[in-house]
C-alpha cells in the first residue's frame, strides 16, 4: 500500500518561489564587481530569475545544458543560480582561480553552451575564448560594455539578455533526480572531475544544513557566505537561505579582511561563512580597526582544519560562536558540523571547549565510518583512525561523464581523508591520506601539528608537511611565516610543541617564509611545499 500523501517534485525553483512568496521583502545586499552595493530583495531575485530563465530557454538551448558562471558571490550570480536550474539547465559554477588550461579542459569537458562572467574576467575570457568552441553565449554580467567589445567582439550582456525574458515565466515540472548543478573538484591529481547535482539533493541538503545543529540558516539572520559560488555552492547557502528566507550580503570581489569588517558591520550580519585563511585575515583586521564585529554571532568555518586558537579568539575576544564543519565537493558540501550534546553543557568549561574543536557530527543525512586498508570497518572509540567512508542522498554515486567508472565500496564514497569517529559520531580529521606523514611506521596527523604552531603569538600561519628523511622515511617539517613585527626563532618555534604532544612528533625543522602557497580554493598547496623542501632533511 502506497502512501497516499502529495508527490511533489523537490525542485531548485520551489525555494525561490518559497523566498518570494514569504520573504519577498527581506534584502539582499550585493557588492558589485565596481565596488558599489545594490539593495535587492527575494522578490527581486525571483523576478529576475524568472525573466532570465525565459531569455535562456528562448535562446534554444537542449534541455540540461551546462550554462557555466565565472563570477563573484553577487546577485546577478544568485538570479543565474536559480534561472539556470529552475529552467532545467545546469548551474555549471567555475573557479576562476583555475590556470587558463584547467580552465579550457573544464568548461570543454562539461560542454558549457554560455558563459556568464563578471567584468573582473574579460580579460581571461577573451583569452580562452577561441578555446571553448562549445560556448555559443559569451554573457558580460552586467550592462552594454564597449571595453568588452573591444576584447571579445562577439559579447553579449546580461542586462540586455534579461530584458528578452518574461517575468511571467513559470518554473517547469520535472523529476526531481534531474540535474541542477555542476563543480569541478580541484583535482590535485590528474584532472579535475565534476560533481553532478540534482534538484532532489539539492534541496535535501538544504533541508539538513537549515537544521538547527548543522547551520540552521533563520529568517532573523544577515547571512554573508565569504566562501565563493564558485566553490561547491558557497556551501549550499543561496539555497539554504531561500529556504529559510535569511538576508544576505554577497561580498563580491573584494575578500580582504578589512572589507569584510566593514560588510559584517555596516549590514550587521550575524552569520558568516569560509575557509580558516579568509579568517585569519579578517581577525587581523578587526583587531586592527577596533572592530568588536558586534552583529556577529556565529561562524561556520570548513573547507581546511579550523584551529583551536582561532576558535577561541573568536569566542573569547568576539563573543561569536564557531560552527566548525566538514564537508568536500562530492558531499554538496555539507558533512558534520560542531555543536555540543546537552549533557555537555554540565562539564567544566574548557573541557566544553575541547569537543568544539573536532569536525563535529553528521546530520540526518550522512553516514559516517573508518575502515583499515583492507575494507574492514574500525571502531568508533575516539582514537583508532582510519579512511573515512560516506554515504546519503546528498553524495555523489559517480563522477560527470565518468558512470562506468566503480567509484563506491560497497555503496561507500572514500573521501580520501583520515579520521578518528568517537561513539557519539564526534568526527576528527587526522590528515588527508595523502597529507598524514608516516614516520617510521607512525602515523603524525599534520593537522594537530599545524593547530600548535598557529597558536603561536609570534606565527602568522604555519603548515607542516612530511619530507623524506634518511632513517624514518619521512619526517614532519614545519613551514611558517612569521608575525608581522616578530622574529622568533627556530627553537624558540619548537619549544612551543613541548608537553603538547609526543617528542617523536614534534617537527624536525622550521622554515621560515614570507607566505604559504595557496590552492585555487584558499587552501595551503602542501603539494607545492612537498616539491620545494624535498631536500631539507635529506641533506
Ligand atoms: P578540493 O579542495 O580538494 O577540491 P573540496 O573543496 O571539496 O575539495 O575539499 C574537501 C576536503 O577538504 C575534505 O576532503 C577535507 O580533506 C578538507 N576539509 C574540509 N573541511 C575540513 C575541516 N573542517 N577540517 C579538515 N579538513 C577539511
Amino acid at each position: 500500500m502506497l502512501g497516499q500523501m502529495m508527490t511533489q517534485p523537490l525542485l531548485i525553483s520551489s525555494l525561490i518561489d518559497h523566498a518570494d512568496r514569504y520573504h519577498g521583502r527581506t534584502e539582499i545586499f550585493s557588492v558589485e564587481t565596481n565596488g558599489t552595493v545594490t539593495e535587492t530583495s527575494w522578490a527581486q531575485v525571483a523576478e529576475n530569475a524568472r525573466k532570465l530563465a525565459s531569455a535562456l530557454t528562448k535562446l534554444g538551448l537542449e534541455p540540461q545544458a551546462r550554462i557555466g558562471t565565472l563570477a563573484w558571490n553577487n546577485r546577478r550570480h544568485l538570479e543565474i543560480y536559480y534561472a539556470t536550474s529552475g529552467a532545467g539547465f545546469v548551474c555549471h559554477t567555475v573557479n576562476p582561480r583555475l590556470f587558463p588550461e584547467q580552465l579550457t579542459y573544464i568548461m570543454n569537458h562539461a560542454q558549457d553552451r554560455v558563459l556568464f562572467f563578471d567584468a573582473t574576467f574579460i580579460p581571461l575570457v577573451a583569452a580562452l575564448h577561441d578555446q571553448l568552441p562549445e560556448v555559443q553565449h559569451f554573457v558580460l554580467m552586467g550592462p552594454r560594455s564597449e571595453d568588452a567589445i573591444a576584447q571579445i567582439p562577439d559579447v553579449q550582456f546580461y542586462d540586455d539578455l534579461f530584458e528578452t525574458g518574461e517575468a511571467s515565466f513559470q518554473w517547469p515540472s520535472f523529476d526531481e533526480n534531474t540535474a541542477s548543478g555542476l563543480c569541478y573538484t580541484s583535482g590535485t591529481t590528474g584532472h579535475p572531475k565534476g560533481v553532478l547535482y540534482s534538484h532532489r539533493s539539492t534541496v535535501l541538503h538544504s533541508f539538513g544544513s537549515n537544521t538547527r545543529d548543522v547551520v540552521g540558516y533563520s529568517a532573523m539572520d544577515v547571512v554573508m557566505p565569504v566562501v565563493p559560488m564558485f566553490h561547491v555552492n558557497a556551501w549550499g547557502s543561496p539555497y539554504a537561505c531561500a529556504m529559510s528566507g535569511s538576508r544576505m550580503v554577497l561580498p563580491g570581489p573584494g575578500l580582504h579582511g578589512d572589507a569584510l569588517v566593514e560588510l559584517i558591520d555596516t549590514y550587521g550580519v550575524t552569520l558568516a561563512m569560509g575557509v580558516p585563511t579568509i579568517w585569519q585575515g579578517l581577525l587581523a583586521c578587526a583587531e586592527q580597526s577596533g572592530s568588536k564585529l558586534a552583529s556577529l554571532q556565529r561562524t561556520v568555518i570548513g573547507g581546511a582544519a579550523c584551529p583551536p586558537s582561532m576558535i577561541e579568539t573568536f569566542r573569547e575576544t568576539y563573543g561569536v560562536d564557531t560552527i566548525h564543519a566538514w564537508g568536500m565537493s562530492e558531499m554538496s558540501p555539507l558533512g558534520t558540523a560542531n555543536h555540543p550534546l546537552a549533557r555537555h553543557l554540565t562539564l567544566p568549561l574548557d573541557e566544553q571547549h575541547k569537543i568544539r574543536e573536532s569536525q563535529g557530527r553528521p546530520c540526518y543525512g550522512v553516514e559516517l565510518k573508518i575502515v583499515d586498508d583492507d575494507g574492514n570497518d574500525l571502531p568508533h572509540d575516539g582514537v583508532t583512525q582510519g579512511d573515512l567512508l560516506v554515504r546519503g542522498p546528498w553524495v555523489l554515486d559517480s563522477y560527470f561523464q565518468m558512470q562506468d567508472e566503480e567509484l563506491l565500496q560497497d555503496g561507500w564514497f572514500a573521501t580520501g581523508d583520515v579520521a578518528t569517529l568517537d561513539p557519539d559520531g564526534y568526527m576528527t580529521i587526522r590528515d588527508r591520506s595523502k597529507d598524514i606523514i608516516k614516520s617510521g611506521g607512525e602515523w603524525i596527523s599534520s593537522v594537530e601539528l599545524e593547530n600548535i604552531a598557529v597558536a603561536h603569538p609570534k606565527l602568522a600561519s604555519a603548515a607542516v608537511v612530511g619530507v623524506p628523511h634518511p632513517k624514518w622515511d619521512e619526517r614532519p617539517l614545519l613551514v611558517a611565516v612569521r608575525a608581522e613585527g616578530e622574529n622568533p626563532t627556530e627553537q624558540e618555534v619548537l619549544a612551543f610543541y613541548d608537553g603538547k604532544i609526543a617528542k617523536w612528533q614534534v617537527p624536525d625543522k622550521v622554515v621560515f617564509v614570507d607566505a604559504l602557497p595557496l590552492n585555487a580554493t584558499g587552501k595551503i598547496l602542501k603539494r607545492k611545499l612537498r616539491a620545494d623542501f624535498e631536500n631539507t632533511l635529506n641533506a
